[in-house]
Parts: structure tokens; sequence; C-alpha cells
């Protein structure tokens, strides 16, 4: 199996020949093909990754300098569209269907000479958080398949766990990116909103949706970010600003910085008590070597999950009203009175349980009678969470806090319970609800022997001195304190 540290290291053993792009191909669709049971994949692209591969291998012995991702092979969640690839949504309602372009993000991944190796599993339309809504059925964690991966991508971060691809795309409407990263050990980074386009990303909820990355390290998600991130024309909400680039050098490494944590966050009763010490004791650490650590007040913690749930639940039911029947993917073949008997039926049939769930809240959301008391409201504590972080950010550089209140749950634990599902989002949502850029990085373990990460936020646009302080952090603080070992 291809050993490489990263992304780097593994241009340069392609350099020196010490290894090709067909051997490291074929290492992972082996290893794909032995870790089956994880689940983690819904389509392999074995044959043409390794067309791809002899193809690079053939452009390397012309002397042809390296592109940015050359041969460096990505793995797709099962919501990014890839042209002529199938993308269903991990959904019976899109059975069968193939894409007929390809995804900004996919197109600059491949325009840079990476290898694309197969769409991941995820939960349907991405709304779940332990990938157990997926039509394609669970996807299991590689550090204990008894544990959930965690989703909706799940799919996406255990193809990174399990070594079966060298990073992967998710997308992130409320954690989708952060909270697998957390439950797998990995690194997983949701950028500023618009930092990414999301044309050819199928919509949950567009004021939220952002693709997001999964990668062993920071520096290989910093490098697909710049690859990928960049106005589009397609998409009116990407940022403009384009020539963002990853630089970490000497200077950085030795900066102290201003962190802030949330007092309501690390005191909150659903956190699990040995997650809180081991950020407590980090914090700790943190002061001793000359950052400045503060404690803030964010009373309105309690109130992000509600609102998130009734916003994305309003734009999903406006979203998912495409898929009818009529134009593409799964049509009803029961007997049909008429056209609204025919939605029902494909629409009953065609999504899963949550799915239905999230469409019915969001439509009763949005009706005129509760309107004001749902939607409007939590539009209300929306522009409050913005503006409340427009003052923390002229204050401090980088906000941390948990990425999830435990460790990955067992099979089961929550499905019966969609209100406790729910409430486990409670520390990455906010993210979502203000557009910031946020990270998960794997720094602790847990006495259950489950890894778990830190989250980090930084102002909007700043994806620099997340990616600065994750790396430092990665480099001086991984596993430390480590209470229990
Ligand atoms: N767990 C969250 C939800 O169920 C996050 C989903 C996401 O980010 N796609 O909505």
């Amino acid at each position: 199996m291809p050993d490489f540290k990263n992304i780097k290291d593994y241009h340069t053993a392609l350099l020196q020949s010490k290894t090709n792009c067909t051997d490291v191909v074929n290492d992972y669709i082996g290893k794909i093909e032995s870790n089956k049971q994880l689940n983690a994949f819904v389509e392999v692209f074995a044959e043409e990754a390794l067309v791809k591969a002899k193809e690079l291998d053939a452009k390397r012995k012309t002397g042809a300098a390296l592109k940015k991702l050359h041969g460096v092979v990505v793995a797709i969640k099962d919501v990014i569209c890839y042209k002529d690839h199938k993308v269903t949504a991990a959904s019976k309602i899109l059975e069968g269907f193939t894409s007929i372009y390809s995804a900004t993000a996919v197109q600059r991944l491949l325009d840079e000479d990476a290898i694309i190796i197969g769409s991941c599993n995820c939960d349907e339309f991405a709304m779940g958080s332990t990938n157990e809504n997926s039509v394609y059925g669970n996807v299991l964690n590689a550090a204990d398949e008894t544990k959930v991966p965690g989703g909706s991508s799940g799919g996406s971060a255990v193809a990174v766990q399990a070594g079966l691809c060298m990073a992967s795309l998710g997308s992130d409407t409320g954690g989708s990116v952060r909270q697998p990263a957390d439950f797998c050990g990995i690194v997983g980074i949701k950028p500023t909103y618009g930092r990414i386009s999301r044309y050819g990303l199928i919509a949950y909820a567009s004021s939220f949706d952002q693709i997001g990355i999964f990668s062993n390290t920071v520096d290989d998600a910093a490098l697909l970010l710049e690859v990928m991130s960049g106005a589009d024309d397609y998409d009116s909400t990407a940022l403009t600003q384009r020539n963002w680039q990853w630089v970490i050098n000497n200077e950085q490494a030795d900066k102290k910085y201003r962190i802030a944590y949330f007092k309501e966050a690390l005191h909150h009763p659903s956190l699990d008590k040995e997650i809180k010490e081991n950020i407590l004791s980090l914090i700790d650490k943190l002061k001793s070597d000359g950052h400045q650590v503060t404690e803030i007040d964010f009373d309105l913690l309690d109130f992000v999950v509600p609102a998130y749930y009734v916003l994305t639940t309003a734009e999903a039911s406006s979203n998912l009203s495409r898929f009818d029947g009529v134009r593409y993917g799964y049509r009803s073949n029961s007997s049909i009175k008429d056209l609204t008997d025919f939605y029902k039926h494909t629409r009953s049939e065609g999504f899963g349980k949550e799915v239905q769930r999230r469409i019915m809240l969001g439509t009763f959301v949005l009706s005129a009678g509760y309107y004001d008391a749902y939607f409007s409201k939590a539009q209300q504590v929306r522009r409050l969470l913005t503006d409340k972080t427009k003052a923390i950010f002229a204050e401090y550089d980088a906000v941390i806090l948990p990425t999830s209140p435990t460790t990955a749950f067992t099979f089961g634990e929550k499905t019966e319970d969609p209100i406790a599902m729910y409430l486990a989002d409670i520390y990455t949502v906010f993210a979502n609800l203000t557009g910031l850029p946020g990270i998960s990085i794997p720094l602790f373990k847990h006495s259950n022997s489950m890894p778990f990460g830190l989250q980090i936020m930084t102002a909007k646009t700043d994806e620099l001195t997340l990616l600065q302080l994750s790396e430092h952090l990665m480099q001086h603080y991984k596993m430390y304190p480590h209470l229990n070992n």
C-alpha cells in the first residue's frame, strides 16, 4: 500500500521514480476491494482511473511539469456531479440517473490531473448525522465497525480514514464534513460559504451548502481547497477572490494566536466529560505556550439547532420539489388516479423517511399561518448570530470548540429519536448559519478508544488563518494532553 505522508511526498516519490500512478491506483483498487464491508463506495471507477494513471505515467516521461494534483487519487460524495457518471444522492428517487455535466469542483480537480476513483456513500440528500439514511445501507467506521462513521458524508470520511484514497470531497450544510472527520479521526474542512462553487452539487439547503474536503493532513486539504476555490460563472454566490494561496512559513509557526472559546459550549450538559476535559487541558497548554485564550459568552447556543432545522428544511422543501418523477429519476408504477396521486406515489416511494420528514417540516414552517412564527424567527436568529460573529472576530483570530458532543455513536443509538440526533449537531451548525469556515482536526483519542477532533472557526474568508492554526496545532498538540493514556 502506498505510504506517503502527504501529496507533496507522493509527488517527490513520483519524480524520483520510486512509484508510479498505475501502481498507486492498483493499490487503492485492491484496498477498496478488501474493505468492501465498510460500504464506503457506491461505485468505483476502476478502469478509467487506471487509464488516467497510465496517461499520467506517460506524461511524466515526457518531462512535463507535474500539475498541482498530478495523480492524486480522490473520491467524491454521491451528491456531486461528474459528467457521464451516476449520481443518486443515496436516494431511490435518483436511481439510475447519470450526470450530464461535471461540478465545477470536480472539473477543477480534473484540470489539475487528479484521478477520481469513485463515488462515496452518504445520507440521502445529505440529511443525517450517521449515514444510516442511505439507500445503499450503512457505512462502517473503520476504527470500530460497530460504530457509525458520522454523516452525512460518512463514505467520503471512511474512504480517507481506511486509506482507500488520498483525499475526498463531501458536502457540509450543518456539519457533514466536520462531524464525520471528528468520528473517523481525520481532517475535515468546510470552507467559507461560497469559497467553492456549488455548481453541480445536488442542493439540500442552498444558503448553507458548501463542498468540503477530507484528508489526512492539513497540507493536503489546503492544496485541494486552493485548486477548487474561486469565482464561477455558474454560481453567483461563489466568492470572487481567486488567488487564494496556501502558505506556511516560520514566521507563522511562531505566531501567538488570540483564541476564544464559548463558555456555554464547553459547559453544555450534552458534552461528554472526557471531551470537555481534554479541550480544557489543551486550553491550559495553549495559554502556557503564550497564546491568548479567552472564555466568552455565547448565550445563543441553544437557538442554533432549532434555527438550523427550520431554515434548512424550508430550503429543502423547495429544492426537492424538482424530484417529481416526471423528468428524471424514479417513477411510481402504482395505478395512478391523477397527477397529484402520481406525485404522491412517486415521492412517497422514492424518498426515505428522514427526507420526507424534512420536506414536511419545511413545508409546514413556510406555510402562511406559521411563516412568521417559525421561518421569520429563525431568520432573525441567523442575523443575530452573524452580528455576533463580526464582534467576535474583531477581537479574536479564531474560536475553538468541540466538533461533536460525543464520539461516534453505536448503530441504531439515535435512529428512533430524530430530535436527539438533531441536537448532536449543536457545535457544527453555527458555522453554516453564519457562513464561517470551520475545520475538525484529529487531536484526541477517547478512553473508549475512538478518535475525536477539535473544531476551529475563523472569520469569513480567513481560511489561511484557519489552516495555519490547524497546522500549528497538529504539529505541536496532537494527542495532547490525552488525559486517559
Ligand atoms: N447532521 C446535519 C443534518 O442532518 C448535517 C447535514 C449536512 O451537513 N449535510 O442536517
